[in-house]
Parts: structure tokens; C-alpha cells; sequence
């Protein structure tokens, strides 16, 4: 479904990412993983247009995808899920939802249909509609964040470190809304830390170094390797 072949991106004199190839099967979850400044997060800027590469080629169902202005990224139906979240303090919830419908032509009562399946995926959302979206918990705005991205309708979705500061429950919350998307036919990238996470969800996972794929496999093949288990498991 995406493609990512000797991708490069420079910002200025530094190279975040060094020729990395990553193929995205549909309907799977890719994680990667690296260490702080591996260039994971560049890598999903890249895909969604938000900084240009220098080298090599983006495919998204059989397209090129790389020459696409951000704004249009969209449309094709790819959706990221900032690290950090950034929902949209000062409005209720279900208002943040609608933000995320916002580049659909469609009727209202489609995506005011699109909403309740949204509230069924995320109970608390339901129950928090009418608030201020500022005043939900971390693991709350990181649900309101994937529901919003969800309300494009996206094939491909994005995820950068979802459970970033969460507690456990709330990151086996987040585990459990991946599983349930991705038996929904969601393709997911999924950059994280939290190599357990990663093991637990993913089809396939890709380990960068300053900007390098130096690992890939299936979790079970990774968590065997001596590389896997001395840097990330170690302890
Ligand atoms: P983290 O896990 O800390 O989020 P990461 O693997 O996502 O790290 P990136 O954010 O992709 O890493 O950063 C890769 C490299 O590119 C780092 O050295 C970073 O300082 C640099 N970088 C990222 N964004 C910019 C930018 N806008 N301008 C200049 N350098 C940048």
C-alpha cells in the first residue's frame, strides 16, 4: 500500500534520514522504532508532506506520492496523529472530531454517522462530547487525537507516539484501539519507544538509526535477535 524507497530528507546540512526503504503492506501495523533523533518522526512528516525529501521515492497505492503538496495528502487518504497530540484546547470534543471531517464533501448526516461510530470506538469520548477538549487526561486527548484523525476517513494512518507519558492502562487502551482498527482494515504506521507496545501490535517492525533502517522483521523474529534484546530489552 506505501512504499518508501532510498528516502532521504536533509534539514539544511543535517541528514535525518539515509536512503530508508520501508514497505506497508494494507490492512497491516509497520512500527518503527529507534532512539530519540533516529529520524522516525521525519519519516512521517515525510509521507504526509510536511518536509520534502532529497532523495529516492514515496508510493501510496501505486501513486507517486512525494511530489503531493500536505494540503492534498489528505484527500488521498492518509491521516497522521501529532506526536504530542494537539487537540484543540478550547473546544469540546465533539467539536475536535469535526475538525478532523473537515476536507470531506459529504452530508452532514454522514459524518454526524461517522461520529457515533467513532463514539463507539472510544466510550469516553461519548461521554465527554460536550466538554472542553483541554480538560481530558493525556490518554483522553491522545483517543480525541486518533478519533479526529479517523473522522477523515483515512486508509493509511499515522501514529507518532501515541503512548507518550501514558500510564500503563491508558497505553493498553491505546493498544487495544490499534488491534480494533487494524481489524477494521486499517493500515497503521506506528513510530514508538515502547519496544513491548511495538511487539505486542505489529505485523512488522523497522529499527532506525540515525537515519538508517538497520533492523526489519516479524516481532517474533526481533525480540529473538541479540541486537533486540540487548538495546531495547535488556533490563
Ligand atoms: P524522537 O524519538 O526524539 O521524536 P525521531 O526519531 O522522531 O526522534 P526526528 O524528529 O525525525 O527523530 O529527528 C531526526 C533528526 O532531525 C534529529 O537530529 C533532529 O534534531 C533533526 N530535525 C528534526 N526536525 C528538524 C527541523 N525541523 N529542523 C532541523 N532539524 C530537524
Amino acid at each position: 500500500m506505501l512504499s518508501l524507497r532510498d528516502v532521504s530528507v536533509h534539514y539544511g546540512q543535517l541528514q535525518a534520514l539515509r536512503g530508508v526503504s520501508v514497505e506497508v503492506p494494507q490492512s497491516r501495523v509497520v512500527a518503527l522504532l529507534g532512539a530519540n533523533a533516529a529520524g522516525k518522526s521525519t519519516m512521517l512528516k515525510a509521507i504526509s508532506g510536511l518536509c520534502r525529501i532529497s532523495a529516492g521515492e514515496i508510493w501510496f497505492e501505486g501513486k507517486r506520492l512525494d511530489d503531493t503538496p500536505c494540503h492534498e495528502v489528505v484527500s488521498k487518504g492518509i491521516a497522521q496523529v501529532p506526536e504530542g497530540r494537539r487537540v484543540f484546547a478550547d473546544m469540546s470534543v465533539r467539536d475536535n472530531l469535526l475538525m478532523g471531517a473537515f476536507s470531506r464533501n459529504e452530508s452532514e448526516a454522514t459524518i454526524v454517522g461517522d461520529l457515533d461510530e467513532i463514539f463507539d470506538l472510544f466510550p469516553i469520548l461519548k461521554e465527554r462530547r460536550n466538554g472542553q477538549a483541554g480538560f481530558l487526561s493525556g490518554g483522553e486527548q491522545e483517543m480525541l487525537a486518533i478519533g479526529r484523525a479517523l473522522m477523515a476517513r483515512p486508509r493509511l494512518l499515522l501514529l507518532d507516539e501515541p503512548c507518550q507519558g501514558l500510564s500503563p492502562m491508558m497505553t493498553a487502551e491505546v493498544e487495544r484501539i490499534i488491534r480494533e482498527m487494524r481489524a477494521r482494515d486499517m493500515t497503521i504506521v506506528l513510530v514508538e519507544h515502547n519496544i513491548k507496545l511495538a511487539l505486542g501490535v505489529a505485523d512488522s517492525i523497522y529499527i532506525l538509526e540515525t537515519g538508517r533502517v538497520v533492523m526489519q522483521g516479524k516481532p517474533d523474529e526481533l525480540s529473538e535477535s541479540d541486537y533486540v534484546q540487548r538495546v531495547y530489552l535488556a533490563g
